[in-house]
């Protein structure tokens, strides 16, 4: 028999399934990323490994040769950054992209987009528009580039990404920063706001105003902190957005894996409100089996408010954790309800 989910796996063509399946009728057996003609399911049959396969009989596919040394779904994703980040002046078209790591040009793309959240072509935009701001002050990597345009795509990191996680590291705690900061009394307690050039990076809740900015000391321990009033505003803009539902989203710099990127931008579609689990963002997200890893990617969010994840609760609609204390979510939650 095959279960639903391995049945769903076969029917996505999913690239991270583990198993291999036979057909009765063919006696052939396929992976399931295989571009062939979908099996009735009466006539499947699954196996843990190829060589299961081959002792009950089957032979290996020639299209999706599930016999080949198996490269992983990791090292094709990590071989579509490469030909990307190889060649930053030429677009890369998404035939090609598939080509190279083995498959359709749609595959790429869905692939690509799941891994990273963002489409191929628009990474590669993204590269480019880094590029030419790097090309002005001499010496940026692409490596570099890629980190500043906000993606974190080594493929050391990348790893991190797919579902496992990486806690976040903010660029070695920040080294070579210019951090400016202004701490605020609020509604719900000391608030400070800190910011690099490219927008707001840490957005926090503490019980004083020293607490407050060594909040911000210990998350960019390397950077260089300056205190600067302007930042005033965007605390103001937090707090209407939270009290009035006033939206006016200052400039974000969030940086973290491609999969925390991901949570964090779900989190800001959630409307002013209203509530989710863990589990209906997973599922929102299109990963239903990656709760655990989305609540952990909502636990190091940096910028609070803005970036709601006081909006997940428990299971039974009980407010659960919060990085700013579980108190302070309840107080942020009942002010936008109104
Ligand atoms: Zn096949």
């Amino acid at each position: 028999m095959v279960d639903e989910k391995t049945w769903r796996q076969i029917l996505d063509r999913d690239p991270a399934a583990r198993i291999v399946y036979g057909v009765a009728t063919t006696g052939i057996f396929c992976r399931p990323s295989c571009s062939s003609r979908r099996p009735l399911k009466t006539n499947l049959r699954i196996f843990a490994t190829v060589e299961d396969a081959r002792l009950a009989g089957f032979r290996p596919c020639l299209r999706c040769k599930p016999d080949a040394p198996g490269r992983s779904l990791d090292d094709k994703l990590t071989s579509m950054l490469r030909l990307i980040e190889d060649n930053p002046g030429r677009r890369i078209p998404l035939v090609e992209l598939g080509r190279g790591a083995g498959m359709s040009a749609f595959r790429a793309q869905k692939n690509f987009k799941a891994a990273f959240g963002v489409s191929p072509l628009a990474y590669q935009n993204a590269l480019r528009a880094r590029q030419l701001r790097v090309g002005l002050r001499k010496g940026g990597t692409v490596t570099d580039s890629i980190y500043d345009a906000g993606f974190n795509a080594s493929s050391q990191v990348y790893k991190g990404t797919n579902l496992g996680m990486t806690p976040a590291r903010f660029a070695a705690g920040g080294r070579g920063e210019l951090i400016c900061h202004c701490e605020q009394k609020t509604a719900f307690g000391w608030l400070i706001a800190g910011a690099t050039a490219r927008g707001l990076c840490w957005l926090a809740l503490a019980d004083s105003k020293l607490d407050a900015v060594q909040s911000l000391q210990s998350e960019f321990p390397a950077a260089v902190l300056k205190r600067d009033a302007a930042l005033g505003g965007s605390i103001r803009a937090a707090i209407a957005a939270i009290e009035t539902g006033k939206q006016i989203d200052p400039p974000l710099d969030l940086r973290g894996t491609a999969f925390q990127l991901r949570v964090w931008s779900a989190l800001q579609k959630i409307p002013r409100g209203n509530t989710l689990t863990y589990g209906q963002l997973a599922r929102k997200m299109g990963l239903p089996d990656s709760a655990r890893a989305v609540a952990r990617a909502c636990a190091t969010n940096r910028v609070a408010l803005f970036v709601p994840c006081h909006r997940i609760v428990g299971a039974n609609g009980s407010p659960t954790g919060y990085r700013w204390g579980v108190e302070r979510k309840i107080q942020i939650l009942q002010a936008e309800r109104g």
